[in-house]
């Protein structure tokens, strides 16, 4: 078959000619605000079965119909419950498709069997044009190979339908890029069977309660069924295999260094791509929702033609409209996660209770990295920095055995300041990079760990935390702790607190600040720490 490709803006022949065919029977791929669609005349089951054909959708796979008036519906369904009125005042023309008991006029290749229907009035002028034109409604599914990403272009739908349809109508890039929000009203309280660009507090505004079907982030299980016959196919796959990341952006950037791989693509954000050393392609703008959508089918075919073997993607969080984002890439990774637990770095002064918050971290199933153990461990026998340590202060700092002896290293590098910093410089370096191993590797495993370092940013750990947590406690509660933890007189305390940073110094460099209320319980903003840290967006 020989496709056409017109342009209505350009070409008057093209709604009448795409109306003509549609009412004989025939298919043309018409732009839409979400995608393209791939239209048939809704009412005629011979044509709605050539649709099933050319995109090879499986035929239990129920059509939307489309409209371009509302009272276009009253013939298709059996009744028009008020609450569909509301939703099409508010939401039509636009990407919300309802599902309602259908009437006998829906032909049973329409509705894949069911007896419901799912209507849609869309906003793109060709399409409305095309539907007023044509007399009947269209069923319109994405003008893609089944299985395949959405075309939101004219050349995906024309890579995917040329030879397979008469006519192809252009309407330049969709504006929505992802398919409609599927709202079913035939069954209890309103339902989201797939998320799009309604968003569930659009709806909620309009409906009240609205529930999100189980199937819109998670696979089903095995003796599930699908509410939305759509949902238990694998959908919107490129060939190049999708793995999600869900975690940090420093650990997403992390990922692609600790392993490597031909092939390996991200598919990132903008504003993360320049931070990246692997190739790329971008899905939009980090917290802008829509283009995202816009971005996303094109990004996973862009992944194909680029070669790709993995890309490794970015993750908004599963809200508002990024609800949609995460439905389409969830389904297009066969839900195939990367998930890295958060790295929380744990700093303040002295005495103003960092154990206590380490320790209720530790309750709430973080593993505290140990920066004391891990200092004693570099020096233990035989480890190459004790050879740099014996070089630098002199053989006899060892034993006959080889081990440290601490006391003659002491007196050698505490002796003036340059010794101290000679030391530091062979010890800190070596220290920080098993910290950051450890708490890597746990992260890698999904399981949150805190570092517990006094001197978070002066060492530099905090660049390799995800988030960093400051205590904070009066000058009073700091001095009554130090003495009562160590022993020492109070002279002997202030002494102590004086060889520290201020406050502020905490304070103002770190993301939390907990307040170590004087004598109160410090397990409610410890709390409230951890819920901020979880719904950091991408922890959520
Ligand atoms: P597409 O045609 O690719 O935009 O997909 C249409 C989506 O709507 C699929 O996920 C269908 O399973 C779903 N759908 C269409 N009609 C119904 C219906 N009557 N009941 C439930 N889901 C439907
Ligand atoms: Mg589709």
């Amino acid at each position: 078959m020989t496709t056409q490709i017109l342009n209505p803006n350009t070409d008057a022949s093209a709604i009448p000619l795409a109306a003509s065919l549609l009412r004989n029977g025939e298919l043309v791929v018409i732009p839409t605000e979400t995608v393209y669609g791939l239209a048939a005349n809704a009412l005629d089951p011979e044509a709605v079965r050539k649709i099933y054909a050319a995109k090879g959708r499986p035929s239990d796979n129920p059509l939307i119909v489309h409209i371009s008036d509302f009272d276009d519906i009253y013939p298709l369904v059996r009744e028009v419950p008020e609450t569909a009125k509301h939703l099409a005042e508010k939401f039509w023309p636009g990407p919300l498709t309802i599902i309602l008991p259908k009437s006998d006029r829906i032909p049973d290749a329409t509705s894949g069997g069911l007896d419901t229907v799912a209507i849609r009035m869309p906003s793109h002028p060709t399409a409305r044009a095309v539907i007023r034109a044509a007399g009947v409604p269209l069923a319109a599914p994405s003008a893609n190979i089944s299985g395949f990403p959405s075309p939101t272009k004219l050349e995906y739908a024309a890579d995917d339908m040329t030879g397979r349809v008469p006519l192809i109508l252009d309407g330049g890039d969709c504006a929505v890029g992802v398919e409609s929000t599927v709202l079913t009203l035939a069954a209890g309280t309103p339902r989201i069977l797939r998320p799009g660009g309604v968003t569930p507090g659009m709806l909620r505004e309009v409906l009240g309660e609205v529930e999100i079907d189980k199937a819109v982030l998670d696979p089903l299980g095995k003796d599930e069924t699908a509410a939305s016959p759509g949902m238990k196919y694998k959908h919107y796959s490129p060939k190049t295999r999708v793995r999600i990341y869900r975690g940090s952006r420093k650990g997403y950037l992390r990922y692609f260094d600790r392993h490597p791989a031909p092939g390996l693509f991200a598919l990132c954000f903008e504003q993360t791509a320049p931070l990246l050393r692997v190739p790329y392609v971008t899905m939009g703008k980090e917290n802008e929702y829509l283009s995202q959508t816009q971005r996303l089918f094109d990004a996973l075919r862009e992944l194909d033609e680029a070669g790709a073997s993995l890309a490794v993607a970015q993750c908004p969080p599963a809200r508002d409209i990024g609800l949609a984002v995460c439905n389409r890439l969830f389904r297009a990774s066969g839900f195939d996660f990367i998930d890295e637990a958060p790295i929380v770095g744990l700093t303040g002064q002295t005495g103003a209770g960092k154990s206590t918050v380490a320790a209720l971290f530790s309750e709430a199933g973080y593993h505290i990295v140990d920066t004391d153990k891990l200092a004693r461990e570099i020096v233990e026998k035989g480890s190459p920095v004790l050879s740099v340590l014996a070089e630098a202060f002199g053989a006899d700092i060892l034993d006959e055995n080889g081990g440290l002896i601490r006391t003659r290293l002491a007196e050698r590098a505490f002796c003036s300041e340059e010794k101290t910093a000679l030391l530091n410089s062979i010890t800190h370096p070596e220290i920080l990079g098993r910290t950051a191993e450890e708490a890597f590797s746990f992260s890698e495993r999904n399981i949150p760990c805190l570092l517990d370092v006094p001197l978070l940013f002066q060492s530099g750990a905090d660049a390799f935390c995800d988030i960093t947590v400051a205590v904070t406690a009066s000058f009073e509660t700091r001095k009554h702790r130090i003495m009562a933890r160590d022993g020492i007189s109070e002279d002997a305390a202030l002494l102590r607190m004086r060889a520290q940073e201020p406050e502020e110094y905490y304070a103002s460099r770190a993301d939390i600040v907990i307040q170590n209320p004087d004598g109160g319980d410090l397990t409610k903003a410890v709390r409230a720490a951890l819920e901020r840290i979880q719904t950091n967006g991408v922890f959520a």
